[in-house]
């Protein structure tokens, strides 16, 4: 959808394609029933599908259920009244940009910090500081999933090391650093706490309504990747999750933490070891602007996977790109155009397999961990064909998670 600059100066990215889903697990990661629902992107929705959600779980199910979280989209960022719980302006998705406070965060942040980035928290929170006058003394920043959290747990002013990341948290001292905790935003900066500590028990009148047990704890969550990295059941350093999804995003558990902001490069802290990632423009999000799923899946029957294809594409949907190059002027290249469609399809997902090859190959270069092994996830991880070519082209084995 396209983009609308709103008042302030940020660029909204509502879509109205957003979904939430509930899934009850037990301790071998199996899960018990499953719930999904889209909504509009309004608070009292957010809300609503929340209790949908939890009304969609049998209550056989309900009345076991010892702990609860929630991921939500990184860097989406709610100001809200500590006094009265009230929002103090509408919610900045994680991909709404505020390029106004840019300049100022990056006077206060070191040189290609994460924060440097007009989508980060930290640019969102600059920019509703230097636009509003009033209600600084009882504002309070928070994520998508520690204000859901706190619909089920009612503790104000908690969040988890990885959805902090991005207001600039340190999860390697653990604490915000100086040059945050000395600026006059910082009495704003939510308590912070490891993802998956319990916070508090369940409000009485959820656990009454839905049949939670008396005891049943409500935890800091994590974010939208991490939740997903961690479905996918990677635990060794040197295993690696490409999310081949609308976009091309790696994750790779890493011994040591990269950080470059100039290539979109951030870890994100796992217990003791690190989530090191990027992402591309690149992705399924051009495979649909050719071709349609059902000729995608057709034609890439048809690839021969093990004969390198000699076109040369940059897959993109518009001009720009974020990782393994950032250059906001990049063009997209998919000509010539070849009179088969299989020898096109098949030169668009070799390129694609090269970005994700480059990608691996920067963070190596910055200093994480080789990579062992790449699992997939998103819609495009059910393309055989395309799996053996990023096998062939990674020089890896690539596996479903
Ligand atoms: P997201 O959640 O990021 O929107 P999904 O993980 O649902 O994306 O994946 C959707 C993408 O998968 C679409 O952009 C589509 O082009 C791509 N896709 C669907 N089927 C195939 C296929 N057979 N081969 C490659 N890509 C596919």
């Amino acid at each position: 959808m396209p983009k609308k600059k709103q008042a302030g100066g940020c660029t909204s990215g509502w879509t109205s394609d957003v979904w939430s889903s509930i899934r009850p697990v037990d301790e071998s990661g199996a899960v018990h029933s499953e719930g999904r629902k889209g909504y509009p992107p309004l608070l009292r929705s957010w809300r609503e599908t929340l209790e949908a959600l939890l009304g969609e779980i049998p209550r056989e199910i309900c009345s076991h259920v010892a702990s609860i979280s929630i991921d939500g989209t990184s860097a989406t960022t709610l100001i809200i009244d500590s006094a009265t719980g009230e929002l103090l302006s509408r919610p900045l998705l994680y991909n709404e940009s505020c390029p106004e406070a840019l300049e100022r965060v990056a006077a206060i942040a070191p040189e290609n910090h994460t924060v440097c980035s007009g989508s980060s928290t930290l640019c969102k929170l600059v920019a509703w500081w230097d636009t509003h006058d009033q209600n600084k003394e009882t504002a309070i920043l928070l994520h998508q999933a520690d204000w859901l959290l706190w619909l089920l747990h009612g503790k104000l002013g908690v969040t988890d090391y990885n959805n902090a990341l991005k207001v600039g948290y340190d999860p390697e001292a653990d604490s915000y650093p100086p040059w945050l905790r000395s600026q006059p935003f910082s009495r704003t900066l939510p308590s912070v706490q490891a993802p998956g500590t319990p916070i508090g028990f369940i409000k009485d009148h959820i656990r009454l309504q839905y049949g939670f047990p008396e005891d049943c704890r409500v935890c800091t969550g994590t974010t939208d990747s991490i939740a997903a990295f961690l479905a996918a059941r990677a635990t060794v350093p040197g295993q690696a999750v490409t999310s081949l999804g609308s976009t091309l995003a790696v994750k790779l558990l890493s011994s040591c933490r990269v950080e470059d902001a100039r290539f979109g490069v951030y870890s994100h802290r796992l217990d003791d070891l690190w989530l090191v990632g990027g992402a591309s423009n690149t992705g399924g999000v051009v495979l649909r602007q050719i071709f349609t799923d059902q000729e995608l899946e057709q034609l890439s029957s048809k690839i021969d996977p093990t004969t390198p294809s000699p076109l040369d594409f940059y897959p993109l949907p518009a001009t720009g790109e974020r990782f393994p190059v950032a250059d906001p002027s990049m063009a997209p290249r998919l000509h010539p155009r070849p009179s088969s469609d299989v020898e096109y399809l098949h030169g668009i997902l070799e390129s694609i397999a090269r970005i994700e090859a480059k990608g691996y190959r920067l963070l190596m270069d910055l200093g994480a961990t080789r990579v062992d092994q790449v699992l997939t996830s998103g819609g495009g991880a059910k393309n055989a064909a395309w799996m053996k070519i990023r096998q062939r082209v990674l020089g890896l084995p690539v596996v479903p998670p």
